[in-house]
């Protein structure tokens, strides 16, 4: 039964198989594996790993936590998340202190500063703590960086617009606020978006803590 992610305001058919193994550099080829397939509305279908057949990489855990995002995203069976186990529902005080590091521009694992090279571009890691700053998994990494984009701007998009309305009622300048509010949008992406990354990791920590293993690596690993 196929589930559904949404991904910048896409929805992505998500289906899991098991299938052949053609991997060559798994060693393992004829083994039925299992796979992650995504298709784009437009048809475009990626194929991916998931922990199962690689559970020492953090692609294959990633991949294994987007599946079970999936699951969440589906209407109506919130069951799902709990029966799954590893997956961890985390406390209030967690989300509010990780989610206050991002917006501060802090590591959210450790709350660091200096965690930026420049305003597009994190340091490979943290420098207090180590924890690579995209946990290893650049390219899907950057579709959860622009979910958190979207959903940032147009909650501020909202908020502007209501506070102005309001302290302008009834004499709201409409012209001049059509042209901000463009300009705004236009330039809320890039003024957001190392928040927005940040907001991603923070949010992929807290559904899938760390482990000691894990930090082992991120800290372990030759320097990059
Ligand atoms: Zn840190």
């Amino acid at each position: 039964m196929p589930l559904y992610l949404f991904v910048n305001n896409r929805s992505w058919v998500v289906e899991r198989k098991r299938e052949a193994a053609d991997d060559m550099r798994s060693g393992r080829s004829g083994e039925p594996k299992l796979f992650l397939f995504f298709t784009a509305p437009d048809g475009e279908v990626r194929r991916s790993d998931i922990a199962e057949d690689f559970p020492e990489m953090p692609r294959a855990r990633l991949l294994e936590s987007v599946w079970r995002y999936a699951e969440i995203m589906r209407a109506g069976d919130p069951g799902e998340m709990t029966s799954r186990g590893e997956i961890v529902m985390p406390r209030a005080r967690d989300v509010a202190r990780d989610f206050s590091r991002a917006v501060l521009l802090r590591c959210p694992n450790c709350g660091g500063r200096k965690i930026l090279k420049n305003w597009f571009t994190l340091k490979p890691r943290c420098p207090r703590c180590g924890i690579r700053l995209d946990r290893g998994e650049a390219d899907d990494y950057f579709l959860g960086g622009m979910f958190f984009n979207i959903v940032l701007a147009e909650i501020l998009f909202a908020i502007v617009l209501l506070v102005v309305v309001i302290t302008m009622w009834p004499n709201v300048p409409w012209d001049g606020v059509e042209y901000s509010l463009i300009i705004a949008m236009v330039a809320a992406p890039i003024v957001l978006y190392p928040v927005s990354r940040l907001m991603w990791l923070a949010l992929d920590l807290l559904l899938r803590p760390p482990d000691d293993a894990e930090m082992e690596w991120h800290t372990a690993a030759g320097k990059d």
